[in-house]
């Protein structure tokens, strides 16, 4: 049963049972279950990864509906990582869900990533992402930092796993980091979908044993244009993470 459910990424020869057998050995850790979480999250459980672990503090709002497609009217109030675990539990019952309720702090997400291979940034906030980035590097793991705004989506993935690449602070320094939240901007409801999709595209590449081009790059995508566009990131040689966790 197990082979006919992902015959699909074994057919492909990038993939294959090797690499299938390797996504279903990685586990993955989503910070966040809200537009980008949720679909990013959807496609790595309906993959089967190893393990998922979801945090979020918010509880689902009426007004979160149209782009987070794990949650439901019926659940309006429910925590949004909750709400997603039982959403992920009924699509795929065989990968194990952890449940984050709480705001995690850098302290939680040294703790969780710690147990985790691949990262997936979905939050909505610098402060989160700036932290993400210091776990992720001091851990030596997988990170992609996924976020959609209006009509555009940025995807930025990481692989600290060997070498120093350069990281989230190298490229958008948290002293003159503006916050621009898809709450205060507006967005189009598939677009996060879209950003969360990308994310979950190249974690199951990475975890699968792929070296996708996307590593140490920047992805923009305007759905408004649709202009695609990716740029090498660059060290700053005056990055304080770089220097701290070389
Ligand atoms: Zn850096």
């Amino acid at each position: 049963m197990t082979d006919d459910r992902y015959s699909r990424h074994v057919f492909l020869k990038e993939i294959g049972p090797e690499g299938q057998s390797r996504i279903a050995a990685s586990r993955v850790f989503i910070i966040g279950a809200g537009g980008v979480g949720c679909p990013a999250a959807l496609a790595l459980v309906e993959s089967g990864v190893a393990s998922l672990t979801i945090a979020d503090a918010d509880a689902v709002d009426l007004s979160n509906l149209p782009r987070q497609i794990l949650h439901t009217p019926e659940r309006i109030g429910m925590n949004k990582a909750q709400s997603a675990a039982l959403a992920l539990h009924a699509v795929n019952p065989d990968v194990p869900v952890k449940v984050v309720r709480d705001f995690v702090d850098e302290a939680k997400l040294l703790d969780l990533a710690r147990d985790c291979d691949i990262i997936i940034d979905a939050s909505d906030n610098f402060r989160t992402r700036h932290a993400s980035n210091r776990a992720a590097k001091a851990l030596r793991k997988v990170l992609i930092s996924a976020s959609s705004v209006r009509y555009s989506v940025q995807l930025a993935v990481f692989d600290f796993r060997n070498g120093n690449p350069a990281c989230y602070q190298c490229t958008f320094p948290e002293d003159d980091a503006t916050d621009v939240k898809a709450s205060q901007t507006g967005v189009m409801a598939p677009v996060t979908s879209i950003a969360g999709m990308m994310a979950a595209e190249e974690a199951l590449k990475i975890a699968a044993g792929l070296t996708p081009v996307s590593v140490g790059s920047l992805l923009i995508l305007d759905t408004l244009s649709w202009e695609f566009t990716r740029m090498k990131l660059a060290s700053d040689p005056d990055c304080p993470v770089c220097a701290k966790y070389r």
